[in-house]
């Protein structure tokens, strides 16, 4: 049961005029601010409270919108602000793409506050829960970046996502352990060599990749690496990069 805040409990504004009709969605899309977002909202829920405002804030005043774009906004203590709520129109997916799906926002940014809180993921997932019982959405659950272009939701949201956006410690089968990431990108050219090197591509090998666990990414590793990329749908730079790494050992195993 999602922890709800009202939007007379945030002091929302009230929408100018009448949300357009959903009957049902696909699922859900998620979202992050694309700011910065100051850590200190994790110790002080007033500051949740503001931030909230101050994007509908600026989605009305600044984009001319009609209200806050996203349909609900989860904070890092588990509580879910209503937005536009059930079975309105979201306006956060971008042009055509609202109707299919909810717009739920965490709310993290590019910059300080970037790794989202266990209870800022409950609180999704929570929002999810809802708009599936009450707001007739689907099973999906995606990022803003699916479909269009866009960073968000981030690197640690959508890398969630892509993992099925699991519950935080909630039981069930434990996913593999991932290594730290090497804290450099393996890339090629020129060939670069590596214990980090070997790890990945060992990882790949499980993974039923066809390339050799020799301690050297060259070009095969590169064109692996893409191929991964674009069958996870990210970016196919054929570097292996934080969010690469961490699917290379937490995406589902097709
Ligand atoms: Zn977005
Ligand atoms: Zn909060």
């Amino acid at each position: 049961m999602a922890d709800l805040v009202s939007r007379r409990d945030w002091n929302a504004r009230a929408p100018r005029g009448d949300y357009t009709q959903l009957d049902s969605t696909r699922g859900v899309k998620v979202h992050y601010t694309g700011g910065r977002v100051d850590p200190g909202i994790v110790g002080d829920h007033n500051g949740c409270v503001s931030l909230v405002q101050s994007i509908q804030r600026g989605h009305m005043d600044g984009n001319g919108w009609m209200d806050i774009g996203y349909s609900f906004v989860a904070c890092p203590h588990r509580k879910v602000f209503v937005g536009r709520g059930l079975h309105h129109l979201p306006a956060a997916n971008g042009a055509g793409l609202n109707v299919g799906h909810y717009a739920v926002l965490g709310l993290v940014g590019n910059a300080g506050l970037v790794q989202p809180p266990d209870g800022m993921l409950h609180g999704i997932l929570d929002a999810i829960d809802h708009v599936r019982e009450r707001g007739d959405a689907g099973k999906e659950i995606k990022g803003h970046r699916d479909g269009y272009a866009t960073d968000c939701p981030g690197e640690a949201l959508y890398a969630w996502v892509r993992r099925g956006a699991p519950r935080p410690g909630g039981g069930g089968t434990t996913p593999p352990e991932t290594p730290p990431f090497p804290g450099r990108l393996l890339k090629y050219p020129p060939i670069m060599r590596g214990e980090d090197v070997r790890t990945w591509q060992a990882q790949m090998r499980t993974r039923g990749w066809e390339l050799e666990a020799d301690g050297a990414y060259g070009p095969g590793s590169r064109d692996v690496c893409r191929r991964f990329q674009r069958q996870q749908r990210v970016q196919a730079d054929g570097i292996v990069g934080p969010t690469t790494w961490r699917l290379s050992w937490e995406a589902p195993m097709p």
